[in-house]
């Protein structure tokens, strides 16, 4: 594909970039998310998938265009398995404060978290709650190649009990009872969803409570009715509680938590039901608290303080076996930071390998996407992301957005800032 130059300036390509039939990417070295680190790697692209992958000089078809990226580090598009695409912040109001917008000004923002999460090497997104179906729109504008960004996963709208809220209401279908439930459910999924979210506690923002919202039957039930469209289910839970019922509920994957049980560790790791702990989520909170937020005094303690404790909850989880996927929860201006939760990740005992692992090959395997995301390999879609440093060595090398300097996505150069030499961007 030919690089307009004005373009390249803006760091992010139009979409319409055309798509040369075959591309060379020669890379310093490749970890390509099997296992492999790969010496003077030269990936083939061809149209929006890898063909193969050579080292050295290979034979290529004659009018194959060929991309020098041997100074970075090649690894496969990152997965961020929990954000708030919609959640946009004007850099001017107070983020939850602002006035009511119409949903095609909420996409229309949003697209500057989604060009921000392809800056930060995220190819791929798992979006978890949003309002009048934004995130449905963009998930099928960015297939259509109509808006730059990551390839979404939605949820549409999740599901939340009555109860009194201080204004402004969250985002959310209010079921209270089984059969409310189990039609909430079906209007996700009917409305296009390809997951469903459930607050099984309370929990967010500066409120680190951890109250149990639905019951074990109506998680029960949630949990059937989804599996029995064909789709997948996701729980949040911010204390042991819900996290206890969702996990005995057969949830596929569980978000947030601290001081969940041994008990139910064991049977997250026995059911392979996966663990998103979002971590960095309460820390940029804490950063942003005074300046963006205004949080009330006492807040960055208690937000400290749950930190700690998911910290703990995490290292558990990896002992006992669960799988552990990159969520980021970003929100605001929080998008961009969104690999920043692999370096917690390095914190609770995990490898930089193992760690890529939990943004790629892992998170993939969530998706149910495992053959076509999170590796660079033969037949997987063309998502590779070129790094300054070594990444399995410091992870910051992937987790920092500085150090991400070109992004394909699906065959497509979407972020190029190989040219600028000053690291700033
Ligand atoms: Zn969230």
């Amino acid at each position: 594909m030919r690089i307009a130059p004005l373009l390249a300036i803006l760091g992010v390509l139009a979409s319409s970039t055309a798509l040369a039939a075959t591309t060379a990417i020669k890379l310093g070295k490749l970890v390509d998310g099997q296992g492999k680190v790969i010496s003077n790697a030269v990936v083939i692209v061809e149209d929006d998938r890898v063909a193969r992958v050579a080292t050295g000089n290979p034979p290529l078809p004659s009018g194959t265009e060929v991309i020098d990226l041997s100074r970075y580090t090649g690894i496969p598009g990152l997965i961020d398995a929990h954000t708030h695409i919609t959640y946009f912040w004007d850099g001017v109001t107070t983020p939850r404060s602002e006035p009511p917008r119409h949903p095609a000004v909420v996409a229309s923002f949003a697209q500057e978290n989604a060009r921000k999460a392809l800056e930060a090497g995220v190819t791929t997104i798992r979006d978890l709650n949003a309002a009048s179906g934004v995130d449905l729109a963009m998930r099928d504008l960015v297939n259509m190649g109509r808006i730059v960004g990551p390839r979404m996963f939605v949820s549409g709208t999740a599901l939340r009990i009555t109860r009194s809220t201080a204004p402004p209401a969250p985002i959310g279908l209010m079921v209270d009872g089984v059969d409310a439930v189990i039609r909430g459910v079906r209007q996700v999924i009917a409305s296009g969803a390809d997951w469903v979210k459930m607050h099984g506690s309370t929990g967010g923002f500066d409120d680190v409570t951890q109250f149990q919202t639905f019951t074990f039957e109506e998680m029960k039930a949630a949990v059937d009715a989804t599996h029995a469209l064909g789709r997948k289910i996701a729980v949040h839970s911010y204390g042991p509680a819900g996290a206890r019922d969702g996990v005995r509920a057969g949830a596929d994957s569980l978000e947030h938590g601290a001081d969940i049980d041994d008990e139910t560790l064991a049977q997250m790791a026995r059911r392979r039901i996966y663990y998103i702990p979002t971590i960095d989520h309460n820390q940029y909170y804490i950063e942003n608290a005074d300046s963006v937020y205004h949080f009330p005094p006492g807040a960055k303690e208690r937000l400290r303080d749950y930190i700690q404790r998911n910290v703990d909850t995490a290292r558990k989880a990896l002992r006992a076996g669960v799988r552990i996927v990159m969520g980021s929860d970003a929100v605001y201006n929080g998008w961009g930071l969104n690999a920043r939760e692999l370096e917690w990740f390095v914190k609770i005992g995990m490898t930089p390998e193992q760690a890529l692992k939990a943004a790629t090959t892992e998170a993939a395997a969530l998706l149910g996407m495992e053959k076509n995301l999170g590796a660079v390999a033969p037949g997987f879609l063309a998502d590779i992301v070129a790094v300054e440093g070594d990444p399995l060595a410091d992870i910051t090398a992937v987790s920092r957005p500085e150090h991400v300097r070109w992004v394909m996505k699906a065959g497509r150069v979407v972020v190029d800032k190989t040219t600028r030499t000053d690291g700033t961007n």
